[in-house]
């Protein structure tokens, strides 16, 4: 293996693999992507892969549609010969406060705007249609798109990680970054438990270990790590009216739970959790999710869960991404803070990141993604987070 290369990136999630795809198919091929682990060990591999377009800001919301397009065809796109279990089974939001309820009604102007169809729904009758053990006790209302739904997250990250490479690009799995190098004010490369390996340009990937990185070379990145979990359950007959039920999510009891073509229910609750990279499961977590979630559907009490696992949010102040090009070592760029949803705007965020690196035109303004928000007041504001 060379020790030179034009750009390295650090950390083999979706985010990383997608960056490395979409710059290796601009011919900028003489990349090297460095994984600790293997590809989609981090937040990746735990995620939900949950894809939704219901969002209630503009960027949220394009961020997601032109991902799902990317996400509909990401087989072809990549020439991935494996399935990306791409589902699209629909989300039934549902909203437990009139305050909710108003804000979902403005939320579906943006979703309009933007060609998104989702629509109201009745809860006296039509929600039964989506959801029909669903308990609409205390509900306001709920809104359905079917086009949301959720993917495969592994299958996603090989199909970039597998595109990158037969166009190219080369990857080191199960090797850590031990140390950013720099000198006179420009990055030169990356040490690691491998060796070390030299490069102009440094795209650090690395989830909630980002910060930790771009610190070396005193950029400060506001995202710290908080552990989140997910369970899933035996396998059941499907609970949807057609097929596997849609998923069901509320922001304001902080829920989700999706039934998979298979048949199992995965599910997460959001808890109050102390900044930290404790990824260990806990009973509590088992506890509290099956509460909140066998009240919203009565159905599922009695399923068994056969698996829980944590990973970690990598929570920026204003809940969305970071893309920062380093104010102290030229050439790094540090791309982190998806704070819960990056698996279903990876896509977009790669194209993004690559039309930037290539000169390439984009609609979106890269630089509404950097720290400065924090400094001008310009937050990135989304009203619609579990
Ligand atoms: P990661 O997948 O964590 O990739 C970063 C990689 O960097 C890791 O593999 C890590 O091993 C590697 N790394 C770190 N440090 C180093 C180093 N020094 N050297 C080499 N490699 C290093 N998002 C959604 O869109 N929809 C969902 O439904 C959803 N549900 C979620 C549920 C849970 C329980 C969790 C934890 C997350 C969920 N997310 C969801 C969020 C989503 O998983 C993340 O936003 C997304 O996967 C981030 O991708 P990434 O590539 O930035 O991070």
């Amino acid at each position: 293996m060379k020790n030179h290369y034009e750009i390295i990136i650090v950390g083999g999630g979706i985010v990383g693999c997608s960056i490395a795809f979409e710059l290796a198919k601009r011919g900028l091929t003489d990349i090297l992507l460095i994984e600790k682990g293997y590809l989609a060990s981090g937040a990746t591999g735990r995620c939900g892969a949950g894809i939704r377009q219901q969002w209630g800001s503009e960027l949220n919301a394009t961020l997601a549609v032109e991902s799902t397009h990317i996400f509909e065809n990401l087989e072809e796109y990549t020439g991935y010969k494996g399935n990306c279990g791409l589902n699209q089974a629909g989300y039934l939001l549902i909203a437990c406060t009139e305050k909710e309820w108003d804000q979902f009604q403005l939320n579906l102007a943006v979703q309009h705007k933007l060609g998104v169809e989702s629509h109201m729904v009745d809860l006296e009758k039509e929600v039964y249609d989506y959801v029909p053990f669903i308990n609409t006790q205390g509900l306001y209302g709920a809104t359905f798109c079917q086009k949301d739904g959720h993917a495969d997250p592994f299958h996603c990250t090989f199909a970039y990680g597998e595109g990158a490479k037969r166009l190219g690009v080369d990857i080191l799995t199960y090797t850590e970054v031990t140390a950013l190098k720099s000198a006179g004010g420009k990055i030169t490369g990356v040490e690691t438990t491998k060796g070390s390996f030299e490069a102009p340009m440094v795209i650090n990937c690395a989830n909630g270990w980002a910060p930790g990185l771009a610190a070396q070379v005193g950029d400060e990145i506001p995202v710290f790590p908080e552990r989140h979990q997910a369970l899933v359950t035996e396998p059941v007959a499907p609970m949807g009216p057609h097929g596997p039920m849609p998923m069901v999510m509320s922001f304001h009891r902080r829920f989700y739970v999706q039934q998979t073509p298979h048949g199992s229910f995965i599910m997460g609750i959001a808890e109050n959790e102390p900044v930290s990279f404790n990824s260990r499961s806990s009973w509590q977590f088992l506890e509290e999710a099956c509460s909140v979630i066998t009240h919203a559907l009565p159905a599922l009490r009695g399923l068994r869960v056969v698996r829980q696992w944590a990973g970690l949010y990598d929570m920026s102040p204003d809940r969305n991404p970071i893309i920062e090009y380093s104010k102290h070592a030229e050439g790094l760029l540090t791309i982190c803070g998806f704070s819960g949803h990056g698996f279903m705007v990876a896509p977009r965020v790669a194209t993004l990141v690559a039309h930037d690196i290539c000169n390439e035109a984009d609609p979106l303004d890269i630089k509404r993604f950097s720290v400065d928000r924090y400094r001008t007041g310009e937050l990135l504001l989304e009203p619609s987070v579990v």
